[in-house]
């Protein structure tokens, strides 16, 4: 089972993180993919660039050997369309694998703005993570979806290559990446947000407003 787990990361943080070994004990994989958008279609211009984002990600993940980062949406040029990363993941695995998508509720919720989303149950099962705040919309597409294709149990995501929407709810840090930003803008440090080697490489490439000698 391939699972990926797709996010701006502007900057990566601790509940990015968690919620990535959240996902790998519930589905029982070896890994977690973590897929930063490029050119995110759906809101502004990011903070850091993508080639920052990405090395970020990287010093995040260190040595855990359970998650993994796939750039490909940076190889890609334009706005990065997770239909388009799910046909590449599909070509690639063939059409028996099960490949996995996880999103939160807050991006979930606005699911039927995704280009080509009718596809994607087509390509991928759908791991939707309740974050705090964000329920899915009553008599929304993301909750018609929902309903119809609702798995109960993870090993169901198994025995079939794509298809299912599964609801999870682990235990989340709130932690947010726009929380992160206007902390450090602010001059606050948000040390134990993202992890250290993060927080240093944002301030030496003084990034979101950083001051390269900021307290840590
Ligand atoms: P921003 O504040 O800039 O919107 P974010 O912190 O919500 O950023 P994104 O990169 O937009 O992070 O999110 C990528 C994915 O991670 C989304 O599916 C989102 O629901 C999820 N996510 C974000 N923060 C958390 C968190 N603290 N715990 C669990 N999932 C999270």
């Amino acid at each position: 089972m391939h699972v990926i787990y797709g996010g701006t990361f502007d900057p990566i943080h601790h509940g990015h993180l968690r919620l990535a070994l959240e996902i790998s004990d519930a589905l029982s994989v070896d890994q977690v993919h973590l897929v930063p958008c490029h050119i995110p279609p759906h809101r502004g211009s990011t903070g850091a660039t993508s080639e920052q984002r990405l090395e970020l990600i990287r010093l995040a993940i260190g040595g855990e050997s359970r998650l993994c980062v796939d750039d490909r949406e940076l190889r890609r040029a334009g706005a990065s369309f997770t239909a388009d990363t799910l046909r590449q993941l599909r070509a690639e695995s063939g059409p028996n694998q099960p490949l996995v998508m996880v999103v939160g509720t807050d991006a979930f919720a606005a699911f039927d703005r995704w280009r080509d989303w009718m596809d994607i149950p087509a390509l991928a099962h759908i791991v939707v993570v309740q974050r705090p705040g964000a329920d899915i919309p009553l008599g929304s597409e993301a909750a018609r979806l929902l309903s119809e294709r609702r798995a109960t149990d993870p090993d169901a995501l198994k025995t079939s290559p794509c298809g299912a929407v599964l609801q999870l709810d682990p235990p989340l840090l709130d932690i947010s990446a726009t929380g992160i930003r206007h902390r450090i803008a602010n001059g606050r440090s948000p040390r134990y947000l993202t992890p250290d080697p993060v927080w240093q490489r944002i301030q030496s490439l003084r990034l979101y407003g950083a001051c390269p000698a900021g307290n840590f």
